[in-house]
């Protein structure tokens, strides 16, 4: 799977509406609010990362690459980074998975990769007639890892904001 860099809109990396400049997934326990107000854009977090999907976005602040890898939740860039930006008390992601119009199995193809990947067992796959079983994301499984968004062959989930932290985001 390729790594798409801080090319943040290509593959659909939004919070529900399109805005004409995509909304960066932070690095978790991080919001947009904090990285704006405290980051001072040392990239010292970017190195700190084991899965290596931290990339700085345009403005030189840290943002998520999930088509590289997932988030393993091991707060490596929580610990290291100087300024406070990380609030390890909060939950660690505002957004959970959202499937989108591409997926195979929405276009009668098989597909169960991101069920497969999916170490919370959060994608479930409802039988239907006439065509494979159909992916469904259940909020209240999903913590927003990634692990799907990588291993999506149809590159058809991005992230949508978690209905309880909605009003936050
Ligand atoms: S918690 Fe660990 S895996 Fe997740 S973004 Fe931070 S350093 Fe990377
Ligand atoms: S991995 Fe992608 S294409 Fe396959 S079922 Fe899941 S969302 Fe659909
Ligand atoms: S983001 Fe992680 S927990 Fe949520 S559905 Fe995808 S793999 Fe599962």
């Amino acid at each position: 799977m390729a790594n798409d860099g801080i090319d943040l809109g290509r593959r659909g990396f939004l919070t529900g509406r399109r805005p004409s400049r995509p909304e960066a997934i932070r690095p978790p326990w991080s919001r947009a609010a904090s990285v704006a107000a405290a980051c001072t854009g040392c990239g010292t977090c970017v190195p700190a990362c084991p899965q290596n999907i931290i990339v700085l976005d345009n403005d030189g602040r840290p943002a998520l690459s999930f088509g590289a890898g997932e988030c393993t939740f091991c707060g490596a860039c929580a610990e290291t980074c100087p300024e406070p930006v990380f609030d390890r008390s909060i939950a660690a992601f505002p957004h959970i998975a959202a499937i989108g119009a591409d997926c195979f199995a929405r276009r009668d193809i098989v597909c169960q990769s991101c069920g497969d990947a999916c170490l919370e067992t959060a994608i479930r796959f409802r039988p239907r007639l006439g065509g494979p079983a159909l992916p469904e994301i259940a909020s209240d499984r999903c913590n927003g890892c990634g692990a799907c968004i990588a291993a999506c062959p149809a590159q058809a989930i991005a992230v949508g904001a978690r209905p309880s932290e909605a009003a936050h985001a």
